[in-house]
């Protein structure tokens, strides 16, 4: 069952800056398969963010194929794209985006009323569920604000499963909780990993990295796999 649900070919970018070309991106290759969690790791501005932007459609390569649960996203438009994110791709921010003035539950369903897998009185049961799956069911009707920060990256969590997407992609979705925290959330993402989801995920937490079965390294626009321990792998 092993497929592969993300593919980048020979994938280039470059940001045109006041100094002239920035390539950040110098062809990358990269194949991830279903149920697969991998780690992103790199130095601040070596393009983690960047890869990830190709990978979501967020940002379009400057050359080379993005392909992503069988579509190539290249020449999607940006309304398709959007469709097609919002069903295929949970996002998990680092500062959780929750909408401030929505209840949790009413952050859970909005992706929901965005793509319409479900019908709209099937969407409260399924933010339910997926709040109980995360531990959150008794703050379901609370404003984020009233929860604690671990509590809001769950709620996060809870939304970005919204459309049961196959994918879930995070940008230090632990960078803003404290290292207790970061393990219970990290705990979460292994659960969803042991349900089927695949997840990549960037991260400057070296504690964590070592934990993730699979870790790719970005270092001046150009990819290495390490093992857990830290070595580079072929
Ligand atoms: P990371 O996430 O690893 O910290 P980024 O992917 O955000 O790195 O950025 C990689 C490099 O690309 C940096 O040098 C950054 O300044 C540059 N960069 C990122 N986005 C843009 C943009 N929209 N325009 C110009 N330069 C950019
Ligand atoms: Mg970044």
């Amino acid at each position: 069952m092993a497929e592969n649900l993300i593919t980048l070919d020979n994938v280039i970018k470059n940001f045109e800056g006041p100094a002239g070309t920035i390539n950040v991106l110098k062809g990358i290759d990269l194949r991830v398969s279903t149920g697969e969690f991998v780690g992103v790791c790199g130095p601040s501005g070596s393009g983690k963010s960047t890869l990830m932007n190709m990978i979501t459609g967020i940002d379009r390569p400057t050359d080379g194929t993005v392909t992503v649960a069988g579509q190539v996203l290249n020449n999607m438009s940006e309304n398709k794209l959007a469709r097609w994110r919002g069903k295929t791709i949970g996002v998990i921010f680092q500062f959780f985006q929750l909408l401030p003035t929505l209840t949790v539950l009413e952050n859970v369903m909005l992706p929901m009323d965005f793509c319409r897998v479900w019908t709209p009185r099937e969407r409260p049961e399924r933010a339910m569920f997926l709040l109980d799956q995360v531990g959150l069911a008794d703050q379901a009707h609370k404003l984020p604000s009233t929860l604690s920060g671990g509590q809001q990256q769950r709620a996060a969590i809870a939304r970005a499963l919204a459309n049961d997407p196959p994918l879930l992609v995070g940008d230090e979705p632990t960078g803003n909780l404290d290292s207790k925290t970061a393990d219970k959330v990290f705990q979460l993402f292994n659960e969803l990993i042991a349900g089927g989801k695949t997840f990549l995920m960037v991260t400057h937490d070296t504690s964590l990295a070592g934990r993730i079965p699979r870790v790719i390294n970005v270092l001046d626009g150009v990819l290495y796999e390490t093992d857990g321990a830290g070595a580079i792998v072929e």
